[in-house]
């Protein structure tokens, strides 16, 4: 999608550190890291939310929750001391970047309720 920062990551158009790649989607380090571990898993294909899945999505969704979660948690080593999975949806959930991303965070003890 034209205008898409996300977009622009997964095409490599803009730049970014990357720290895992497939055919199906790109994990990046955030740029303004809200733990000592922050990793963005981004679709390649534009999604806008998960408001947006679609059932062709289904593969894409368990891919992400079932290979690429554990394997970026096992290559930070924090799957052992525990992190957080997160998806910010539209504006109450705090979404900024319209393009469907998932966070890992880890790296220190996370706070509950969160803000
Ligand atoms: P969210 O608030 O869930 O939409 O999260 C968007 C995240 O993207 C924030 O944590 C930003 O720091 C991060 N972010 C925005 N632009 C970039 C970028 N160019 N490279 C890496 N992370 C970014
Ligand atoms: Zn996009």
């Amino acid at each position: 999608m034209l205008d898409c920062i996300f977009c622009k990551i997964a095409n490599k158009e803009t730049k970014s550190t990357i720290v895992y790649e497939d055919d199906m989607v790109i994990a990046i380090r955030d740029l303004d890291p809200k733990a000592p571990e922050h990793v963005l898993i981004i679709p390649k294909k534009h999604i806008a939310s998960i408001n947006e899945f679609k059932a062709e999505d289904k593969d894409l969704a368990a891919h992400i929750l079932v290979d690429v979660v554990p394997k970026i948690a096992n290559d930070l080593k924090i799957a052992e001391s525990g992190y957080r999975v997160v998806i910010n949806t539209g504006e109450d959930g705090g979404q900024t970047v319209h393009h469907l991303h998932v966070h890992i965070l880890g790296g220190r003890s996370m706070t509950w309720p969160p803000g």
